[in-house]
């Protein structure tokens, strides 16, 4: 059994499920993101493991204990929301030490916690400035610490680094994780930014609608994802419908070779195939001929839209240095056959 595990749990609004049938076990130390679309849940799950709102049904259990009607505070679970909330007439010290008064700890203690913390987040130089003094990275660090000091069972962030600008969002994604490991704290964290939770989760929740549709290590999320909308939704993919003919899968005439069993002749089928598992060679050379349309340099790689008898398709390949094709040149798109997913479309789909 986890040491935080929910059980069928339901959030219903008048005949709107936010949140219905959360089964989630997580073992002590893991991190895990819950991801999905704007609205299918993931706030009001953490905040049902918060205790800030009432499960419609459904149990948490927290180190062998039922906690799903415990106040907020006797769950002493840490929080940290988009917003910091840090108190801005107080020092980052006194914002920090603030959990450790209201529990009564000894003064000593305290600033000895403190200090720790805040040497944790690395800003140990900053105990005396206000929030205002602050940059976004070292207010959200600040929270971090506030959150952590109370050595919290359970580390619950909700959309913790959304207001930060790319790079740093980065840096703190790294720093984020970074913490978490040195300190062990289980930690659970809302996110829609599906780059963000598969570079630092153990695993990863995928909601949609209100529903868990996959709980998998962010690698294997990227590698078999469980429905077409996580296909698509974690990295990029490209995706072309067809039909199932004479053992090829044929997209507007195109015929691509392809591995699957237990099709019919004239199945309708969806492709998929990430932009990295396909090869840009000479025209003629390939599986399918096309000119590239689009080049967009990602410094570490090159992506591509080539145009095709089959449609669009992304390419990425990495930067080995070299200036590849411009835009207007012929190429061929090659991939293993066994790269290019294919499953049947319901009637209708
Ligand atoms: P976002 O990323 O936009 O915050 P989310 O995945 O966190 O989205 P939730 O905040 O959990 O989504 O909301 C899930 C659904 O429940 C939404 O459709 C929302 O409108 C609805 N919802 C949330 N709170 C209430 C409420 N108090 N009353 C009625 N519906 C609500």
């Amino acid at each position: 059994m986890g040491f935080l595990t929910l059980e069928k749990l339901s959030k219903i609004y008048g005949d709107f499920a936010a949140a219905r049938d959360i089964d989630l076990s997580v073992a002590k130390g893991e991190f895990v993101s819950l991801l999905g679309p704007s609205g299918c849940g993931k706030t009001t799950t953490l905040q049902m493991i918060a205790g800030l709102v009432e499960p419609t049904t459904g149990t948490i259990m927290l180190d062998g204990r039922d906690i799903t009607r415990e106040t907020p505070n006797r769950r002493g679970l840490g929080i940290v929301f988009q917003s910091y909330a840090l108190f801005p007439h107080m020092t980052v010290a006194q914002n920090v030490a603030f959990g450790l008064e209201m529990r009564k700890i000894a003064r000593a203690e305290r600033d000895e916690r403190v200090a720790t913390m805040l040497g944790l987040v690395h800003l140990g130089g900053f105990s005396e400035r206000y929030p205002r003094q602050l940059s976004g990275g070292q207010r959200q660090r600040v929270a971090i610490a506030r959150a952590l000091v109370i050595q919290p069972p359970v580390l619950l962030l909700d959309e913790p680094l959304s207001n930060l600008d790319a790079k740093l969002r980065e840096e703190m994604q790294f720093e984020l994780r970074r913490i978490q490991q040195r300190v062990g704290t289980t930690t659970i964290m809302v996110t829609h930014d599906q780059a963000e939770a598969l570079s630092i989760s153990d695993r990863v929740v995928v909601m949609e609608q209100g529903r868990m549709t996959q709980v998998d290590a962010p690698y294997r999320l990227y590698e078999n994802p469980a429905t077409p909308f996580i296909s698509t939704f974690v990295g990029k993919m490209n995706r072309l419908d067809g039909v199932w003919r004479k053992g090829a899968a044929e997209v507007a005439g195109v015929a691509l070779p392809a591995e699957a069993s237990g099709l019919q002749e004239g199945q309708a089928i969806a492709l998929s195939i990430r932009p990295e598992k396909i090869a840009l060679k000479p025209p003629g050379q390939g599986r399918l001929d096309g000119t590239i349309a689009n080049r967009f340099f990602l410094g570490s790689s090159w992506l591509f839209t080539v145009e095709t008898a089959a449609g669009a398709i992304l390419v990425s390949a990495p930067n080995d240095g070299d200036e590849p094709d411009r835009e207007g040149a012929r190429v061929a798109l090659d991939w293993a056959p066994a790269s290019l997913r294919i499953e049947p479309l319901a009637p209708g789909a």
